[in-house]
């Protein structure tokens, strides 16, 4: 178990981290928020993005897990950084990008860094896949095939996406006007043979997971 941890922090030297892009943005300058009317958080504040170079498949996952334990509470010292001690003030991420953009590879390793070892599969024809962690609840949406809003409710998402419990949404723009707005989104894409994450605050809690992020 320890191993396994270790390799995926290893894998988190190669992460790169472009020139720090901070762009402050205050709600009212709505034509930078504007250009980004396909996302569902469009009307919602941008309060700061920072975008980071992933090299490969493991750095992806080394960012996902990375990720993981910027949503983690920090309130006790003895409290384990990571894994299935970690407790977590919860939040919503939206994950964007194009098939095979990495959103899930990225969730497979926000999972390790809660501890769950087991597989991570795509949950593009079930909608969601819950993750109920000894002290957290992780739910993995991919809204891809969704349709209409009933099915949406079919789901009963009211509960899952309740604080604290951390919601991870790829294709959120499919269920636009019933998902709920993210905290933090980001948009994945395909740079050179690697891939760019572009995260944006859209909230205070998003804030706080975007300083711990890249703090
Ligand atoms: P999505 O969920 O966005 O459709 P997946 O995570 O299922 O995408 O697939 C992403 C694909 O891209 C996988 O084949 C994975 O190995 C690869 N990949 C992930 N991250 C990177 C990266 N940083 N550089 C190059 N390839 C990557
Ligand atoms: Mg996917």
């Amino acid at each position: 178990e320890m191993s396994m941890v270790t390799g995926v922090q290893t894998c988190a030297l190669p992460i790169f981290y472009r020139s720090a892009e901070v762009e402050q943005r205050a709600m009212t300058t709505l034509s930078s928020v504007s250009s980004n009317q396909a996302s569902p958080d469009a009307s919602a504040a941008l309060l700061e993005t920072r975008s980071v170079f992933l090299d490969d498949e493991a750095a992806t996952i080394a960012f996902g897990y990375k990720l993981a334990q910027s949503t983690q509470r920090r309130t006790h010292a003895t409290a384990p950084a990571a894994g299935l001690g970690a407790e977590t003030a919860g939040g919503i991420i939206h994950l964007q990008g194009d098939l095979g953009a990495g959103k899930t590879t990225l969730t497979r390793g926000f999972l390790r860094g809660y501890g769950h070892e087991g597989a991570v599969k795509s949950p593009t024809y079930t909608l969601v896949e819950p993750y109920e962690l000894a002290h957290c609840n992780i739910y993995h949406f991919d809204l891809y095939r969704l349709s209409d809003p009933e099915e949406f409710e079919y789901l009963g998402t009211d509960q899952y996406f309740e604080s604290p419990n951390l919601c991870l949404v790829e294709w959120a723009e499919h269920g636009a006007g019933w998902a709920p707005s993210a905290d933090l989104r980001i948009e994945l894409s395909e740079t050179d043979a690697g891939r760019t994450a572009r995260c944006s605050a859209l909230s205070q809690r998003g804030s706080e997971m975007l300083s711990a992020l890249f703090g």
